[in-house]
């Protein structure tokens, strides 16, 4: 730390974002990535685009946004995309928390939700998931605070149906309640449907995990045109330009692939409950993931012992050292010959 840093962030623990090794050879299932690379047709709007990158993007991202909302049903001004969702997620604490609107989540949920608390200096609760790590509604029922919630969460993978996200959303109605359906393509049911009912809903989506786009940084928000326009305030305030050229022309062209994006997920659905079934038959215990990961702990081996065996034969899982999940670890899904290799490894280290 420098003698300048501002005693503002001095107590900021920042976000550890999951390892991004150099070597090629390892079987890479820490980040919940996609295995799939985007299309050919995805890689030549980038090529397309890169001969204009003299200009500054679009600040309005106006095509990327009517794609957006044509393909989710929503209209155009009811949407921002943003760079990656953590973007829109930093934005939505930035925008609506305040000391009069303090902010809940469960104690086990996407480690960045504390960072963007501390580091806008809002005061956060932890809300404890049961012991099945499955979330209590009735926490939630008119606790007149924001409320962030993945769903499916992280890393459980456990999903809500959107039956008790909207009981949670009805009974705050003078409180934003973000659901973070970064993997919602996997499974779940998705709150989006959801918007023009209530003011107080903001959904969040990304490309990173369905649409094989983590690296080229898109994510986006959907909610009511009052609150869109409260995170516009925030961007405009922050980087007008916060999706760059060559991702807007590339996410709009992913979006004329739905059908590509549908088979991918359903893959992904097909081998998660392959693998599952493998890991079950080696003991471990899984919880009922619809993500594009797999939560697991072993009854004889610790989380850690397990993560550790794994790197060392190449493959790389992620381990969080939190009490409560020190036990786990949560593995990526990906192609079903990555989730061979990973049941053979596991089958040697037990
Ligand atoms: N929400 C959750 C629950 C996540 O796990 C992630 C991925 N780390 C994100 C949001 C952010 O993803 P991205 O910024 O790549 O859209």
């Amino acid at each position: 730390m420098s003698r300048f840093f501002s005693n503002k962030h001095k107590e900021l623990v920042s976000y550890t974002p999951g390892e991004q090794p150099k070597v090629m050879d390892l079987v890479k299932l820490n980040t919940n990535e996609s295995p799939f690379s985007p299309s050919e047709d995805v890689a030549r709007t980038v090529y397309e685009s890169a001969k204009r990158l003299n200009l500054y993007s679009d600040p309005t991202a106006s095509d990327l946004h009517k794609k957006i909302a044509d393909v989710l049903g929503v209209g155009e001004n009811q949407v921002l995309a943003t760079n990656g969702s953590d973007e829109i997620l930093n934005f939505a604490f930035m925008a609506f928390c305040d000391d009069e609107h303090p902010v809940v989540f469960p104690d086990i949920t996407y480690g960045f939700y504390p960072v963007f608390a501390r580091l806008n200096g809002i005061k956060f609760e932890e809300i404890p998931l049961n012991d099945d790590f499955t979330i209590n509604v009735d926490d939630y029922i008119g606790i007149n605070k924001n409320i962030f919630i993945a769903n499916p969460n992280a890393p459980t993978g456990i999903a809500l149906p959107v039956s008790d996200i909207e009981k949670i959303v009805a009974s705050n109605r003078n409180n934003v309640v973000v659901i973070d359906e970064a993997y919602v393509d996997f499974g779940a049911e998705s709150a989006v449907k959801l918007i023009d009912k209530y003011d107080n809903l903001l959904v969040t989506q990304t490309f990173s995990k369905s649409r094989s786009f983590a690296g080229a940084r898109l994510g986006f928000g959907v909610g009511c045109e009052s609150l869109i326009n409260d995170l516009n305030t925030i961007k405009y305030s922050t980087n007008p330009y916060n999706v760059n050229s060559l991702t807007m022309s590339a996410g709009i062209k992913i979006l004329e692939e739905e059908n590509i994006t549908k088979r991918n997920c359903e893959e992904i659905i097909k081998n998660r409950q392959y693998a599952i079934n493998g890991l079950k038959e080696l003991g471990f215990i899984c919880t009922d993931s619809s993500a594009n990961f797999i939560f697991a702990s072993h009854p004889e081996y610790s989380g850690k012992y397990i993560y550790e065996k794994l790197r060392e034969m190449n493959i790389l899982v992620r381990h969080f050292d939190k009490e409560r999940i020190k036990d786990y670890n949560r593995i990526t899904v990906g192609t079903k010959e990555q989730m061979d290799k990973l049941l053979s490894a596991l089958k040697n280290i037990i």
